[in-house]
């Protein structure tokens, strides 16, 4: 398949090199959309991304941290032991919104059920909506200048139970009044991009990576991996 990937090259030297140069890490997620994230990324790193064998059947462990840092860190740790030798990485991301303190942060995902507004998790998987609600509410005081965010994503890469390296990704947007866009997951038809005129929901997968926070914090740990 790496062969396929030179293209219409014909030159064995120039595939011999791509082959030598990949990188193959296994993604510690069920989530077909990060994966999918993920393998676009890094796609142009000549890196390939594939799940965590049977993610699905390995007990979860408790996201517990403080931090996206803290929770990327312990998922790694704890995936890489169940695929000895391989390159795991985890990921943790979120919303920071500053009038509220950087709230939701590493809540990002139960932010309604926090609220108490909805039970966790939601039973009709309706949590991207009410959280939104929430965050909506939230900010309903907070004029326009002030309601700046960021989404925020650490991934962290181990092996056999040792973290070897962690980059960090972050962009920048507003929060929006009301939603616009019908593209993306979670906060994305909130989240503005004022330089794009766009919301994340507005925009196509592509471009969404190339300037997403999981998108920089690929490209940054990247290079790291490959030294
Ligand atoms: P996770 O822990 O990385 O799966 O992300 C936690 C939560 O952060 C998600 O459930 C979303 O609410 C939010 N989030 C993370 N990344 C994004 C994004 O790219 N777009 C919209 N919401 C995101």
């Amino acid at each position: 398949m790496q062969v396929e990937n030179c293209g219409a090259r014909q030159d064995i030297a120039f595939c011999r090199y791509t082959l030598c140069m990949a990188l193959r890490l296994l993604a510690a997620t069920t989530s077909q959309g990060k994966l999918r994230d993920f393998r676009i990324a890094a796609h142009a790193y000549s890196v390939f991304i594939d799940p965590l064998p049977a993610a699905d059947t390995i007990p979860a462990p408790e996201e517990d941290g403080d931090t996206f840092r803290a929770n990327a860190t312990l998922k790694a740790v704890y995936y890489s032991r169940f695929a000895p030798g391989q390159l795991v990485l985890a990921d943790d991301s979120g919303l920071e919104v500053d009038a509220l303190g950087g709230a939701p942060g590493v809540r990002s995902a139960r932010f309604a059920a926090d609220s108490g507004l909805v039970d966790s998790p939601d039973a009709n998987d309706n949590s991207d909506v009410w959280n939104n609600i929430v965050l909506l509410q939230r900010l309903t005081t907070i004029p326009a200048a002030q309601r700046t965010a960021r989404y925020r994503c650490v991934l962290v890469a181990a092996r056999d139970g040792e973290v070897l390296h962690s980059a960090e990704g972050t962009v920048e947007g507003v929060i929006l009044e009301a939603p616009r866009g019908t593209g993306g997951f979670g906060y994305d038809p909130l989240f503005f991009l004022p330089a794009l005129d766009r919301t994340m929901a507005e925009l196509d997968l592509e471009t969404k990576l190339s300037l997403s926070h999981r998108g920089r914090a690929l490209e940054a740990l990247l290079p790291m991996l490959r030294a």
